[in-house]
């Protein structure tokens, strides 16, 4: 059976509160060797650690989600670097921009705008430091935010690398985070059938240049769509992967965890 990892799970999730032991297994039998649970604040990044250290095959990383900024406190980096010195902390993420719902969209007003990204983009630097600083690479979560989220990237790509998660856009953009030394990763839309651009995405990224991922409990795959996700469905994933790459099961997967590997180096 062909070996993949799922390099983006929310493990600490409620959703997960009943039966995560099972789920964690039924990953295992599917050839889902590794998990990285992503952190969204520090209590959500701290009990990605605590999972980590419970189960073998769970990694964790660390960081604040861009739509929870509000609730961050000024200065997150001494708490970071703390568990950024763990074993099992493979990397600094999610962190990014996220334009989807700003404010004044909202009913807000918008010089409520400019703060929440001004806000976005200070929480975002500190975690690019830290990552520097700790010599992890990024996990990026950007949403209509792709030009703003590359652009403050950019000046740390000879010292930082960054994976843009559950990458949606087309090959133009794919090759523009590919330039400044990141990669991509594919979640189950690749599966949707109205995923056919992240098909042709897919199709168009080098073999070596992408990871994959659930993004559960959200985004699980077809035949799964609309359920709850969980890392065994990066099979159903790989499947779809494989065939628009045109490659094996086996070649995906010796690409896919190589890559991982070497961008997450304590994975
Ligand atoms: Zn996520």
């Amino acid at each position: 059976m062909a070996t993949f990892y799922d390099t983006h799970a929310h493990l600490d999730y409620p959703d997960y509160a009943s039966d995560l032991p099972e789920v964690i297994t039924r990953g295992q039998a599917a050839g889902i060797a590794k998990i990285i649970s992503i952190g969204t604040s520090l209590s959500s990044s701290q009990r990605a650690i605590r999972l980590a250290e419970t189960f073998p095959s769970v990694y964790a990383a660390v960081g604040w989600h861009p739509t929870e900024v509000m609730q961050a406190p000024s200065d997150l980096r001494p708490a970071l670097r703390e568990y950024a010195k763990h074993p099992k902390v493979v990397a600094i993420g999610e962190i990014g921009l996220d334009y989807h719902r700003l404010p004044g969209s909202q009913g807000g007003r918008g010089d409520e705008d400019a703060r929440y990204k001004q806000r976005q983009a200070d929480i975002f630097q500190q975690q690019i430091e830290v990552a520097v600083e700790a010599g992890l690479n990024c996990i990026i979560h950007q949403r209509d935010a792709f030009d703003d989220t590359l652009a403050q990237l950019k000046p740390f790509a000879d010292k930082v690398r960054g994976v843009f998660h559950c990458f949606g856009e087309n090959p133009d953009r794919m090759r523009r985070v590919l330039e400044i030394n990141s990669l991509v990763s594919f979640t189950g839309i690749v599966t949707f059938k109205n995923g056919q651009n992240v098909r042709d995405t897919v199709a168009a990224t080098p073999l070596d240049k992408f990871m994959l991922e659930t993004d559960c409990p959200y985004l699980a795959p077809v035949p799964y769509r609309g359920k709850r996700c969980e890392p065994a469905y990066v099979k159903e994933i790989s499947e779809v992967v494989a065939q628009a790459k045109g490659c094996s099961l086996d070649e995906l997967s010796a690409a896919t965890c190589k890559t991982a590997q070497e961008f997450f180096r304590k994975l």
